[in-house]
C-alpha cells in the first residue's frame, strides 16, 4: 500500500504531527507478532490477482466493483473462497466481481439515514472513527470527498479494506489504517468532516470522546455522531452493570437530551438530533458472510424490546454537530 498520498494530503491541511508519526504508527500496526493471522492474511492479499474492470459504483447501496462477466466461473468460485477466509464480513454489502457479500449489517441502511442531512462531502478531507471495513469510506468517496481517512484497530477490518481496495484496482483517495482514536495526536484541526459511528458507547469516557472528535476537526468543521442511546429525559444514562446484548465492552448509553446536552458542554454548535432508529432484526443477523450470533440471539427470547440481559433493546440515534467557525 502506497500511503504517500496520504501523507501529503495530511501535510496540506497542516496536519504534520500526524504525517510525521504515521509511518511508525503504521508500521507497528502491522508488526507480524501482533497478531497470529497477520501474515496469513497479508498472505492472501498479495495473492488476490488483480483484476481489470471498468465498473466502480460507489454511489449505490450495494459497493460495487468489477462484474459477473469480467471473470470466468472458476475465478470467481477462488475468489469467493479467498474473501470468505478473511470471515466475519461486518459491515457491508459489497458486491465483487458478481459475488454477492451480504454482511452482517446492512450499512447502507444507516448511510440512507445519514446522507441527506449531512453536508455535502464534495472537496472535503473526511475522517471515520471506527470504520469497521471501510464500508463507509467507500461510500463518502462515492460522495465526491476530496480524501477519506478511516481508522480501526480491528485488524481484520483493515485487511477486508485493503481486499476491496485491491480489487478496485486504481489508487482512489481513500485509506483504512489499523488505529484507534487514542492514536491521533491532540489538536489536529485538520478534517472538514468526522464520522463516529457505533463508537462512543465502547469509550469508557464519553467526554473525552466528543473532545478528541472535535479536535479532530477544522473550525467550522462538521461531526456526524451515531451511537446507541435509550429513552428519557436530560441527565439520563444507562451504564450496563456488566453486559449489553453480550457485548462486554459497553459503556455509555445516554438519552438524546443528554447527549445533546453533553456536545453542547464540548463546544459544539447547531446540534441537530436526524434520526431514531430501533436496530432490527433485519438490520443486523446472521449471513454467510458471517455466521457467528448475531442481534437476534442477544435479545430477550420472549420480548425483542429488551436485550437478554433485560435491558433496553438497541436503538440508535444520529447527531450532526458543527465546531465554532473562528
Ligand atoms: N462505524 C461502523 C462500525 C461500528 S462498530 C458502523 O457504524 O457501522 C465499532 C467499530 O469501532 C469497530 O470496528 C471497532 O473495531 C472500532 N473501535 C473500537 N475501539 C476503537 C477506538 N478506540 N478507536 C477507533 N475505533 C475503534
Amino acid at each position: 500500500m502506497d500511503y504517500q498520498p496520504l501523507y501529503q494530503a495530511l501535510r496540506s491541511a497542516k496536519a504534520d504531527p500526524w504525517a510525521d508519526r504515521l509511518p511508525q504508527q503504521i508500521s507497528d500496526a502491522f508488526d507480524p507478532t501482533r497478531h497470529g493471522l497477520l501474515a496469513i492474511w497479508q498472505q492472501l492479499i498479495d495473492k488476490l490477482p488483480e483484476f481489470s474492470t471498468r465498473l466502480r459504483i460507489l454511489d449505490a447501496d450495494v459497493v460495487q466493483i468489477g462484474s459477473a462477466n469480467d471473470l470466468t466461473e472458476l475465478a470467481r468460485a477462488t475468489l469467493e473462497t479467498q474473501l470468505k477466509s478473511l470471515h466475519a464480513w461486518r459491515k457491508g454489502p459489497y458486491g465483487l466481481f458478481g459475488i454477492k457479500v451480504d454482511a452482517e449489517w446492512r450499512s447502507d441502511w444507516k448511510w440512507r439515514r445519514v446522507e441527506n442531512h449531512i453536508s455535502p462531502l464534495k472537496h472535503r478531507l473526511v475522517l471515520d472513527i471506527g470504520c469497521g471495513n471501510g464500508y463507509y469510506c467507500w461510500r463518502m468517496l462515492g460522495a465526491q470527498a476530496k480524501l477519506v481517512v478511516g481508522i480501526d484497530p480491528m485488524l481484520l477490518n483493515v485487511m477486508q479494506f485493503q481486499s476491496v481496495r485491491k480489487l478496485h484496482g486504481e489508487t482512489p483517495p481513500v485509506f483504512v489504517l489499523p488505529l484507534g482514536i487514542e492514536d491521533l495526536p491532540y489538536g489536529l484541526r485538520a478534517f472538514d468532516t468526522v464520522f463516529s459511528m457505533g463508537v462512543l458507547y465502547h469509550r469508557r469516557s464519553p467526554i473525552d470522546h466528543l473532545l478528541e472528535l472535535r479536535d479532530c476537526l477544522v473550525p467550522g468543521g462538521e461531526l456526524i455522531l451515531e451511537t446507541l442511546i435509550i429513552d428519557g429525559g436530560l441527565g439520563e444514562v444507562l451504564v450496563p452493570e456488566h453486559r449489553y446484548a453480550k457485548m462486554r465492552n459497553v459503556w455509555f448509553l445516554p438519552s438524546c437530551p443528554t447527549l445533546m446536552a453533553w456536545l453542547s458542554r464540548c463546544g459544539f454548535k447547531n446540534i441537530r438530533l436526524i434520526d431514531i432508529t430501533v436496530t432490527s432484526t433485519e438490520e443486523q443477523r446472521s449471513t454467510a458472510w458471517m455466521t457467528f450470533h448475531s442481534l437476534k440471539d442477544n435479545l430477550a427470547p420472549d420480548n425483542p424490546m429488551l436485550t437478554c440481559e433485560g435491558l433496553p433493546a438497541p436503538k440508535r440515534a444520529i447527531f450532526i454537530a458543527q465546531t465554532a467557525s473562528c
